[in-house]
C-alpha cells in the first residue's frame, strides 16, 4: 500500500469505528477487506462517488429479538437473538445461525459481512447474512433445545423465506436444530419451502451438505498446495475444533493420504502422534455427533489428551483452524513457523488474528482465508436451494463433483486477483474477487 492509500484506509476506519463502537470483531473483518480492496477501489471514480465501500459495510437491517423458553423443571429463561441481513444484491440473504454464549451483535455483523464476499466467490446467487443467539446448547436436554428452537422460529419466520432469507447451521446449530427450526416454520406457515438448508436427507436436504465445509476446505488446500508444486499426501495436519468442519476435514485428509495430528475443543487437545486412523475418527465422530460428549472424557488407546492446550504447538506441515474466530494468534503463528509449517488453510471464520496473518505472509507461509477455503458449506447450501426449487435431489457423487469444481474455481479466482510480484496473496485475492462482483451489482442498482 502507498502512503496515500494508508491515509485513506485510516480515514475510512476512523469513521467506521465511530459508527460501530466496541464492535471489535466487525471492525477487524472490515479492516481486512478494506486493506485488500482500497488500492483498486480508490481508482474507481464511479464506485467512490456512489460510496460503495461505506454502503457495503452497513447492514441492510438487523433484526433483534427476545427468545423466551421453558426449562425441563419449568423455569422461564430469556435469551437474545439476532438476524443480520447484510446485503442481498446477488441473491436472497444466506448465512448460518450460531448458538453460543459468546454471540453478540459484533460477532454476527463480522460473520454476516464475511458471508457477502464468501457467497459472491461461490458464483451462486446468494446474498450475505448471519444470525444466532447467546443461548448455550451445552448441557441442555433434547426437549430444552427443541423448545428453544421453536421459540426462536416463532419470531424469525416473519423475516425469512425461500426468496428472501435462507438460514443454515453454524456453531451449535447442526442437523438436530435445523430440523426443529424447520418443523416449526412449516407449522407456522402451513407450507413446505426450502427456507432452511442443512435439512435431513428425507425432507429436502442435500447429499454432502454435512461434509461440505470440511471436505471443501481440504479441496481448497489441495488446490493451493498443487499450485505451489506440493501435495497433501504424507503431510501432517494440525486441526483445531472437533465439530462439523473439523471432523469432515479430518475424514477427507485421511482419504487424501495426509495425517491429521490433532483435534480439540474448548477443554483441550487430542494428539495423534502417528496421524489419526479411520477407526479412531469414527469413534470420535460418534462420541461428538451422537453422544455429544467432551474430548476430555474420551479414552482412545495410544491417543494423548492435553488439557487447556491448543494444536499450534504440535509439529505440522499444514495448520487447519476449524473452531472459532481469533483462535490462532501471533505467538501461535511464531511457533508454527518455527516448526516449519508451509500452509494455513482456514476452516473456521476469521480464526487467524491480523498479526498472525502478517507473520505468515512475511515468512512465506501460504495462507487461505476462510471466506475462500470454507465456502464449500454455503456452496452446497446453494445447491440444496436449487434442488429444492427444482423438486429434485442429486446423487452424492454429483454434488461432490460440483463442490470440487466450485472450490477449484474459487482457488483460481483468488490466484487471478491475488498475484503480486509472482506470489499469491490469497487474502487479497479472495477479498478483491468477492468485493468486485457485489460492488458492480450495487452500482448497477443505483442509489438503493
Ligand atoms: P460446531 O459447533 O460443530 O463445532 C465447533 C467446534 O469448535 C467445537 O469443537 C467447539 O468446542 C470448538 N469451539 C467453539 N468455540 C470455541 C472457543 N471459543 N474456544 C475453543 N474451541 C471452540 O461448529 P462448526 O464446526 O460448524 O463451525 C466451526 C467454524 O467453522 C466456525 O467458525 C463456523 O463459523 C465455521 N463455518 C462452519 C460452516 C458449517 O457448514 N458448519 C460453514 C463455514 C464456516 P466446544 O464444544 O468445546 O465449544
Amino acid at each position: 500500500m502507498t502512503e496515500a492509500e494508508h491515509t485513506e484506509l485510516r480515514k475510512f476506519m476512523r469513521g467506521l469505528k465511530k459508527r460501530n463502537p466496541y464492535q471489535s470483531e466487525f471492525q477487524q473483518a472490515v479492516e481486512e477487506v478494506a486493506t485488500s480492496v482500497l488500492p483498486w477501489y480508490l481508482k474507481q471514480d464511479a464506485y467512490r462517488k456512489a460510496e460503495i465501500l461505506e454502503r457495503i459495510t452497513e447492514p441492510d437491517r438487523i433484526i433483534s429479538f427476545r427468545v423466551t423458553w421453558e426449562t425441563d423443571s419449568g423455569e422461564i429463561r430469556a435469551n437474545r437473538a439476532w438476524r443480520v441481513q447484510f446485503n442481498n444484491c446477488l441473491g436472497p440473504y444466506k448465512g448460518g445461525l450460531r448458538f453460543h454464549p459468546d454471540v453478540n451483535e459484533s460477532v454476527l455483523k463480522f460473520l454476516g459481512f464475511e458471508q457477502i464476499f464468501k457467497n459472491s466467490l461461490t458464483g451462486l446467487p446468494m446474498g450475505g447474512a448471519k444470525g444466532g443467539s447467546n443461548f448455550n446448547p451445552k448441557g441442555k436436554s433434547e426437549r430444552e433445545v427443541m423448545r428453544f428452537c421453536y421459540s426462536l422460529m416463532t419470531e424469525l419466520h416473519r423475516h425469512i423465506g425461500e426468496d428472501t432469507d435462507v438460514p443454515a447451521g453454524d456453531i451449535g446449530v447442526g442437523g438436530r436444530e435445523i430440523s426443529y427450526l424447520f418443523g416449526q416454520y412449516m407449522r407456522l406457515e402451513n407450507r413446505w419451502s426450502g427456507v432452511l438448508t442443512g435439512k435431513g436427507l428425507s425432507f429436502g436436504g442435500s447429499a454432502v451438505r454435512t461434509e461440505a465445509t470440511g471436505w471443501g476446505c481440504v479441496y481448497f488446500c489441495e488446490a493451493m498446495l498443487e499450485h505451489h508444486g506440493e501435495s497433501l499426501n504424507g503431510k501432517t495436519v494440525a486441526i483445531s475444533g472437533s465439530g462439523n468442519v473439523a471432523l469432515y476435514a479430518a475424514q477427507k485428509l485421511i482419504e487424501k493420504g495426509a495425517k491429521p495430528a490433532t483435534l480439540s475443543d474448548s477443554g483441550g487437545l487430542l494428539h495423534f502422534k502417528d496421524g489419526m486412523t479411520v477407526e479412531q475418527l469414527e469413534i470420535i465422530r460418534k462420541w461428538k455427533e451422537q453422544d455429544r460428549g467432551r474430548l476430555a472424557d474420551l479414552q482412545i488407546k495410544g491417543v494423548a489428551y492435553h488439557e487447556s492446550k491448543n494444536p499450534w504447538g504440535v509439529d505440522c506441515d499444514v495448520a487447519m483452524p476449524c473452531a472459532t474466530q481469533n483462535e490462532l494468534d501471533h505467538e501461535d503463528a511464531q511457533t508454527l513457523i518455527k516448526n516449519g509449517v508451509i500452509a494455513v488453510c482456514e476452516g473456521a471464520n476469521m480464526p487467524t488474528t491480523a498479526e498472525a496473518i502478517k507473520a505468515f505472509r512475511e515468512n512465506g507461509v501460504l495462507h487461505a482465508p476462510g471466506k475462500a477455503s470454507n465456502a464449500g458449506g454455503v456452496a452446497v447450501s446453494g445447491l440444496e436451494q436449487s434442488q429444492n426449487a427444482m423438486r429434485i435431489s442429486w446423487k452424492r457423487n454429483e454434488v461432490d463433483l460440483r463442490l470440487k469444481a466450485i472450490m477449484q474455481d474459487i482457488h483460481d479466482r483468488c490466484v487471478e486477483e491475488g498475484v503480486k510480484d509472482g506470489r499469491v496473496n490469497y487474502v487479497d485475492g479472495a477479498n478483491i474477487a468477492g468485493f468486485k462482483k457485489v460492488a458492480t451489482a450495487m452500482l448497477a442498482y443505483g442509489a438503493i
